[in-house]
């Protein structure tokens, strides 16, 4: 049994190891070891107290992926429930469907009885406020102080700093039946334009798994994993024979014909194969990650490899 993740993960670690420990399904430990993240406040790139989208509407993405079945559900730009990872699993349960977006995806969580609420918290909407200020000119706003709608691309684009304000928690789980499951889930970029995806909901690009040969979740520059189907292609790097560290390193390598200059490509992986051996690589100095296996008392953080990527 195994449990990894990406470093604010943490905080999830023991209600999803309680369940592998009780010989729980992976698929049930990676949503319950992302809702104690998407519930802590003080994570402004998860769930309750993210940080919103450039009108100040808290906007998550989350998907969930069954390695066993590769059954997936995925929600998208919703609004106004803190469990974007609970409703994407109703979505792989309830649903012939793998993803709901914006007011399809909550009303689907209200009709699973969840309790909507404003997860727009006090901090995260001084960031919000302090993010715009001094950058959009003030014509780029009514004399209420909002945002002009044909001033929101361009509101965007000044305002969004993938370095400076995003992040998400990435799961990967392979239970004692040695099934895997993996679960993503995010506020996505600080300020993104309304309705705007990344790759955390896109099954392939932020999240894929199976069980025949392991399985991949990222964070960092979503729509860069969305270009380059970076969670899948680990997965079929692994598929032709490749090792683990090695399928990283070649799925972050084909980030490089993106035609980024290497400084743009913010991409940061936690990799997990059929074996149970686990990698974690990032374009990022200084990242960890954390991981708990059979034998162990209690989580470890370790280093992530640092990859840059070089254009191919
Ligand atoms: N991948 C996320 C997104 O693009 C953000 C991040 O992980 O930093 O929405």
């Amino acid at each position: 049994m195994i449990l990894i993740a990406s470093s604010n993960g943490a905080v999830g670690m023991e209600a999803g190891w309680a369940i592998l420990q009780a010989g729980g399904s992976a698929l049930d430990a990676v949503e319950a070891a992302t809702r104690p993240v998407e519930a802590n406040p003080d994570d402004h790139s998860v769930g309750y107290g993210g940080y919103p989208n450039v009108l100040g509407e808290v906007e998550l993405d989350a998907s969930i992926m069954d390695g066993t079945t590769l059954q997936a559900g995925a929600v998208g730009a919703l609004r106004g429930f803190r469990h974007p990872i609970s409703v994407a699993r109703q979505v792989l349960e309830e649903l012939p469907h793998v993803m709901l977006v914006g007011d399809g995806a909550a009303g689907f969580a209200a009709e699973l009885g969840m309790q909507p609420e404003n997860l727009l918290t006090p901090p995260a909407e001084a960031a919000w406020r302090a993010g715009l200020d001094g950058r959009l000119p003030e014509e780029f706003r009514h004399a209420q102080g909002q945002i002009m709608e044909r001033m929101l691309a361009r509101a965007t684009r000044l305002a969004t700093d993938p370095e400076r304000v995003a992040g998400t928690v990435n799961f990967i789980a392979q239970d004692a039946a040695g099934r895997p499951a993996s679960a993503v889930s995010t506020s996505g970029w600080a300020w993104k334009y309304p309705g705007r995806l990344g790759d955390s909901p896109i099954i392939g690009a932020g999240n894929y798994a199976d069980d025949r040969y392991g399985a991949a979740a990222c964070t960092g520059w979503g729509e860069l994993a969305i270009r380059a189907g970076t969670a899948r292609s680990v997965v079929m790097y692994l598929q032709h024979g490749y090792a683990l560290e090695d399928a990283c390193r070649a799925a972050f390598h084909d980030l490089g014909a993106l035609g980024l200059p290497p400084e743009h490509c913010l991409m940061s992986m936690v990799a997990l194969d059929r074996h149970g051996q686990h990698c974690a690589i990032s374009t990022i100095p200084g990242r960890t990650y954390v991981y708990q296996s059979s034998g162990m008392a209690a989580p470890a953080e370790l280093p992530r490899l640092i990859v840059p990527v070089t254009g191919s």
